[in-house]
């Protein structure tokens, strides 16, 4: 099933100044031999609901790993690596454990490693999500919000909380040229990140004219199909050799 049926993805993240990639989002796929594509919003909840996230989790986490290694060794400069952890998975006591293990088992710098969690997935309980973050960034590892703007987006929670990075979630980013009120959401999630010394990604970034709006409020990255749709490890590093990415 692993590296079959199952299989990752890797989405490029741009920095706007540098114009250049500073790291990979990875993003799973599940292309059902039955059924077909399967998207990972309808299998991963599932996953979670049955305890399977943990191995799949897992699975993820070292192939992702591996992989960035694996591009480091052909040359590529050291790029981040972003993982999403789902709820369950980040709440296990062994969690950083596993973290750890991976890290020493495939020879990833911790600096390079990216841990996407939800503001729910740190909301659940708070002080324990607060002492495992703290773990990871003692460690090293990069820590971001994902998807934030949909959830609580407590400032006064995320003060207290070790992230390195927001991501603005993709709805907000797709109505910029239609909804002032999106455009407004969007300044004021990057005046705060700022206050906070955050660093600020926004995804879903698909036209010409979001990231001309992003660019002109000094948005740090962006991800999406403006750049580059999530593709095969091979096709990342086929682009890389011939010069096509940098
Ligand atoms: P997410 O973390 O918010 O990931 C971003 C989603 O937006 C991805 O959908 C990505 O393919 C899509 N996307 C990126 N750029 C664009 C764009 O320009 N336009 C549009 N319309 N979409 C864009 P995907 O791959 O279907 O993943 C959906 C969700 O499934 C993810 O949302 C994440 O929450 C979850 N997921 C994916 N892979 C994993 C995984 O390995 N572990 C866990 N726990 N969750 C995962
Ligand atoms: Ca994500």
């Amino acid at each position: 099933l692993y590296g079959k049926d199952l299989t990752l993805k890797y989405q490029p993240q741009v920095d706007l100044q540098q114009n250049r990639i500073t790291g990979f989002e990875a993003l799973l796929r599940w292309d059902c031999p039955s059924v077909g594509a399967i998207s990972p919003s309808r299998f991963i909840p599932v996953a979670e609901e049955t305890g399977l996230i943990f191995p799949l989790g897992e699975w993820v986490l070292e192939t992702a790993c591996a992989q960035a290694v694996a591009w480091q060794k052909a040359g590529m400069p050291p790029l981040r690596m972003a993982v999403n952890i789902s709820a369950r998975q980040f709440a296990r006591p062994d969690f950083i454990d596993m973290v750890e293990r991976i890290l020493k088992e495939t020879g990833l710098d911790p600096g390079c490693l990216e841990i996407e969690l939800t503001e729910s997935t740190v909301m659940e309980h708070i002080q324990e999500a607060i002492a495992t973050l703290t773990d990871l960034k003692v460690r090293n590892i990069n820590l971001a919000i994902d998807d934030f703007g949909t959830g609580f987006s407590s400032l006064v929670y995320l003060k207290n909380f070790p992230f390195d990075r927001i991501k603005i979630a993709q709805e907000f980013v797709r109505d910029i040229s239609l909804d002032p009120g999106d455009k407004a959401i969007i300044e004021a999630i990057i005046a705060m990140s700022r206050t906070l010394n955050l660093h600020i990604i926004a995804e879903g970034v698909e036209k010409l004219e979001q990231l001309t709006f992003l660019k002109a409020q000094k948005c740090h990255e962006v991800q999406g199909y403006y750049f580059g749709k999530p593709a095969p490890a091979a096709m990342i590093s086929k682009a890389f050799a011939t010069g096509a990415l940098t």
